[in-house]
């Protein structure tokens, strides 16, 4: 039994579209297997494309609520005003198109294992074989009381998931008198990127120099000193932004009171005219039940990314329990699918999967709109730990902050794209 793919594309007709879905996984006359993906991120939609590019005759159906894809890497050029939303954004359909992934566009609600079923926000749910589980992160917003209201978070902006909210902080920033104080508080590691707040501070701070050279970017850090590429990004606040960038460690935010534009620290408040707030992260919501580690994070089987906690579903991205000196980065996010992905395909065909998989980082940070840094990694999988440790001496970082690695940075994100959606 096999179902019209374009069914599947409209907004607002997966609820018709859906019906009869549940109980096909499997079924004689239907694909030999189907595995259905939850988000199109990094992770997710590497993931459903290479499952179809390693074996067509799997059915692969990818559920995720945007009608495109908006990326988060680059979207601190959106907030310096140096690219578009538009060039961040990319659309689904080269998925379907060249890959034959059936995309749903809802939101998950539950996975049902005993079932073997995801359930929708507006569709049927969907029988699989596998599922693939890829919902990034989500706030801890209980950690911030003062955000627990949709005034407060319309009001003082994450912009920590590309989309509207990197619109509206770039607007923000626009409206800002100059002379004005940009706050940008973030929390302690583990969260997803962690060179992203300093890149950010670099180019909100470049916006300032050349458009209002009055303004200050406070960077408030709850880590006791920078978390990724240090040296390099003192470097470049001491040489590019000495009157502009001031940074704070040890400054952890426990409340926020966003009538006053106010974040409240362990000693301190500090009132800003843009207040820029990342909560304390963990596993995207629909990934809750398979949370194992600190209440936050989805541990897996590196071999496979099978959960621990259940059969049959798999974890990867941003919401997994890292391994050590593992950053939560779209690189990684986007190999961990393939490794995935090829697992995925491996157990439905009865077959081992790779007892040695490598996973390779590459984070390149602007710290203006014309120069750039990067860090390296590469992590093996330890039979013997069977964790995924870093290769020593493979890797590194860049010597200096320089132009070509600006041009490496574009030709980076070009890449992953391309690799993850076309
Ligand atoms: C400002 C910034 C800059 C960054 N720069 C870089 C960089 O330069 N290099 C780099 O490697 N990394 C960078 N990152 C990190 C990178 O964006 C993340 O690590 C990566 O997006 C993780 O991929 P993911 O698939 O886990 O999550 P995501 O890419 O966030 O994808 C999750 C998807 O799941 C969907 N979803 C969530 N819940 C559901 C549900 N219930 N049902 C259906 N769908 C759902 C979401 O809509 C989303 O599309 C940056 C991050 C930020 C915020």
């Amino acid at each position: 039994m096999r179902f019209d793919r374009r069914q599947f594309l409209k907004a607002g007709a997966a609820g018709a579209t859906m019906a009869g879905l549940a109980g096909c996984a499997g079924m004689p006359g239907s694909s030999k297997a189907r595995v259905v993906v939850v988000g199109g991120g990094y992770g997710g939609a590497t993931a459903a494309k290479y499952i179809r590019m390693l074996d067509p005759s799997i059915e692969v159906i990818l559920v995720e609520p945007n009608e495109a894809f908006v990326s988060c890497p680059i979207s601190n050029f959106v907030l310096g005003g140096f690219k578009t939303m538009a060039e961040i954004t990319t659309p689904y359909s080269g998925l379907e198109r060249s890959h034959g992934v059936k995309i749903v566009r809802d939101t998950a609600t539950a996975i049902d294992v005993e079932k073997k079923q995801v359930r929708l926000s507006r569709g049927d749910p969907i029988s699989y074989d596998r599922v693939i589980v890829a919902p990034g992160i989500d706030f801890m917003l209980e950690a911030l009381p003062g955000m627990g209201s949709a005034e407060a978070q319309s009001n003082v902006l994450h912009a920590w998931k590309a989309g509207p909210q990197t619109a509206a902080l770039r607007r923000q920033l626009e409206a800002m008198p100059d002379g004005g104080t940009y706050a940008l508080s973030m929390p302690e590691a583990p969260y997803r990127c962690p060179p992203g707040p300093y890149e950010r501070a670099c180019l909100v701070a470049a916006y300032f120099k050349a458009a209002k050279p009055k303004s200050k970017v406070l960077l408030l850090d709850a880590n006791a000193d920078v978390t990724s590429k240090g040296p390099l990004f003192k470097k470049a606040w001491a040489e590019l932004y000495k009157d502009i960038i001031e940074y704070r460690p040890n400054s952890k935010a426990v409340d926020v009171d966003w009538r006053n534009n106010t974040v409240k620290l362990e000693f301190s408040d500090v009132k800003a005219a843009v207040l820029n707030v990342l909560p304390p992260m963990k596993a995207g919501a629909i990934a809750a039940p398979f949370i194992t580690a600190n209440k936050r994070w989805c541990e897996v089987d590196w071999l496979t990314y099978e959960s621990k906690a259940a059969k049959g579903v798999h974890v990867i991205g941003d919401s997994l329990q890292i391994a050590p000196l593992m950053p939560k980065s779209a690189t990684m996010a986007n190999n961990q699918g393939k490794v995935c992905a090829a697992a995925v395909v491996a157990l439905l065909n009865g077959e081992a999967p790779n007892p040695s998989p490598t996973l390779i980082n590459t984070c390149y940070s602007a710290v203006s709109n014309k120069l750039a840094i990067h860090v390296a990694s590469v992590h093996k999988y330890d039979e013997k730990d069977r964790t995924m440790k870093t290769v020593p001496g493979a890797g590194g970082v860049s010597p200096a902050m320089n132009e070509p690695e600006m041009g490496y940075t574009m030709n980076w994100a070009a890449n992953i794209w391309a690799d993850t959606l076309t």
